[in-house]
This record gives C-alpha cells, structure tokens and sequence, in this order.
C-alpha cells in the first residue's frame, strides 16, 4: 500500500464518522503535520447551514489544538458522489498552515495528488501580513 493510499484510508475510515443528515455528503480528511503526527477529521452539517464544518478545516483545527502550526499534507475523500475537492475556504486554511500537499480521490477512488499552489494559485499567507 502507498502513503497516499494508506492516507487516503484514513480518510476515508473518518468520512464514516460523518454528521452529514442534510446533504449525506460523507467527507473525510487526514492531516500530516510536518513532525509526522496525523489528525483527522471530518464534515459537521448543521441545521443552520453555514456553521456547517468541512472535513479538512476540522482535521486542521484538530492538529493547531494539539500544537501543531506546520502542515505537510492533507489526504481528502469522501464515500458519496463522484470525487471531491477542497472548497476555497478550505484551500485557505490549507495555505495558512503551509501545506504543500493535497491528495484527493477521483471518482474511482483512486488517489490524486496536487501541490496546493496548483489549487490555490496567486495566494497570500502569514508571511505577507507580517511587518
Ligand atoms: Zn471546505
């Protein structure tokens, strides 16, 4: 089994844990942080639509609770529909933690990798807002 298939197996096992009644979406992410700790997540529906929480940005805040303030790589996927992809705001929490690397799944299931300046192209992050 490859890294991104083995993360892409995480995913997957956190997109079971779903709260997803309204849109039966199931989403899942894994975060690698830069130190090698992994954190998961995933998509939080709410009645409410907008306090709904991606996959990515919950394993993502998961890892920032635990310490972690560099991110090497988020592993997405999701059990419904035909593949998925990080929503912009997502993509941006991506760039805030300095992720270079998204694996996501086509709709076969079979992993695909992008650097997220591919996704995210002409960003800023932190170290342009800093004096
Ligand atoms: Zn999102």
């Amino acid at each position: 089994m490859t890294d991104q298939d083995r993360l892409i197996a995480a995913a997957a096992a956190a997109a079971r844990q779903s709260y997803s009644p309204y849109s039966r979406y199931r989403v899942g992410a894994v975060v690698v942080a830069s130190n090698g700790a992994e954190y998961t997540g995933c998509n939080v529906e709410n009645a409410a639509y907008g306090a709904s929480i991606c996959a990515e940005a919950n394993a993502i805040t998961n890892a920032v609770a635990d310490g972690v303030r560099e991110i090497d790589t988020v592993a997405v996927t999701c059990l419904d529909g035909d593949g998925c992809s990080p929503c912009g705001n997502c993509r941006q929490i991506m760039r805030e933690f300095g992720v270079r690397r998204v694996i996501l799944t086509d709709p076969a299931g079979d992993p695909l990798e992008y650097a997220l300046d591919d996704l995210l192209p002409r960003s800023f992050g932190p170290e342009d807002l800093q004096d």
